[in-house]
């Protein structure tokens, strides 16, 4: 074969569900030289990843670790060590990913029950007590950010009855860390998961983890192996939390210096002043888009700040749209997942990515793809409501 010429990627804005945009300064950590997996150097990193990453979760929990592998490797390690043959787990589904959390437990031999809400909805607390009385879970799983819907579930209610009938309350936060409050002790929440690619922005490959003294009680308390041999923590918190250091897997070295440096960036920013930057963008594209006459797919009250689900305009074809925004403007956004595909855009402001520059950008670039495609929309409204929100003065 004539071998490939060198990687050369385009240069794209990546405002879709994830990944996000990426810092200079994270991408020149993960070019850092390699070092040895028990180094003292990155054994210090690891150290200061977890600490660091307590402060994210704002947790204390001691068992809080970043996975060697994407979100979906997080969630399975928290259903794999959480839940042995015959456990019941309630999985709340209301978006790709509560399904795919079904699926995880089911391969793990849980007795899976599930509670549905259409998509774009969320559950009340009064339906996830219902369904606990009625099987009384080990476990009760739910995602905080639902990236396939763009719905935001809240988490304190549903904790408490939770606890009440001595469950344990599982958390996707992939997509929430970092751009939303995701409050583990104050909630009480068991254990949660989450993916760097997003509001991190860091790019994808490992998946910070925590678990309360309760989980961490259970764990100890199995009967049988974890069903996974790579995500049994068993194992792998020897490597990251005891003094012995214990040979485990290799760790990507290098990824943890990009999540080391991510993690920085956001205690720099500090958690306040992070989330306030989601929100504030979130309002000016908001406001640009409904200028535009684009419809969001979510309740007001339950929108994701960092995940923006719109309705595609009656004869408006999605894929043209997409297309063109990558190809004119190098723009990235996501079509909609599961039955919402077809139906939605979504449309991220995570992390780096979640700047008035892009809000403003994009919306002066869907403008001109929605004329094109025909639809009508005042020329210039979407940018004069943006600018109108926030004031004159950019977030
Ligand atoms: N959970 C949620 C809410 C997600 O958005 C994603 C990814 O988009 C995942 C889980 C799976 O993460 P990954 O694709 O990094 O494996």
């Amino acid at each position: 074969m004539t071998t490939p010429p060198p990687i050369h990627p385009p240069q794209r804005i990546l405002m879709g569900p994830g990944p996000s945009d990426v810092a200079p300064s994270i991408l020149a950590a993960m070019a850092a030289p390699t070092v040895g997996h028990l180094d003292p150097y990155f054994l210090k990193i690891m150290d200061e990843t977890q600490s660091m990453l307590r402060e994210v979760f704002q947790t204390k929990n001691q068992l809080t670790l970043a996975v060697s592998g994407t979100g979906s490797a997080g969630m399975e390690t928290c259903v794999a060590n959480l839940v042995e043959p015959g456990d019941t787990v309630l999985v709340c589904i209301n978006g790709v990913f509560g399904g795919r959390m079904k699926d995880v437990a089911e391969r793990c031999g849980a007795n899976v029950q599930v509670i549905e809400r259409p998509f774009g909805e969320v559950f009340t607390p009064q339906e996830v007590e219902q369904a606990v009385t009625a099987h009384n879970p080990k476990v009760v799983g739910i995602v905080h950010a639902e990236t396939s819907t763009g719905a935001l579930q809240p988490l304190e209610e549903i904790s408490q009855i939770v606890h009440q009938y001595n469950g344990l309350l599982l958390v996707d936060c992939v997509t929430s860390l970092g751009g939303l409050p995701v409050e583990i002790d104050a909630w009480e929440i068991d254990a949660a998961y989450s993916g760097t690619q997003k509001c991190l922005s860091c790019p994808p490959g490992l998946a910070p983890v925590t678990f309360s003294d309760r989980a961490v009680a259970a764990i100890d308390a199995r009967k049988t192996k974890v069903q996974s041999w790579y995500l049994d923590l068993t194992m792998v918190r020897n490597y990251w939390n005891d003094s012995s250091r214990a040979y485990h897997h290799t760790a990507p070295i290098n990824m943890n210096f990009g999540l080391h440096q991510a993690l920085r960036e956001v205690l720099e920013e500090g958690l306040e002043a992070r989330f306030e930057r989601h929100r504030n963008n979130h309002l000016a594209l908001r406001a640009g888009l409904e200028a535009l006459e684009v419809n969001y797919a979510v309740a007001e009250a339950h929108r994701l700040p960092m995940l923006n689900a719109v309705l595609i305009p009656d004869g408006v074809d999605d894929k043209a749209v997409r297309g063109q925004l990558l190809r004119e403007f190098g723009i990235e956004i996501g079509g909609g997942l599961g039955p919402m595909a077809g139906k939605t855009w979504r449309i991220g402001l995570m992390g780096a990515a979640c700047t008035s520059r892009n809000v403003l950008v994009f919306l002066a670039a869907l403008e001109k793809c929605l004329t094109d495609a025909g639809h009508t929309c005042q020329p210039g409204a979407g940018v004069a409501a943006a600018n109108a929100e926030y004031g004159g003065a950019n977030a």
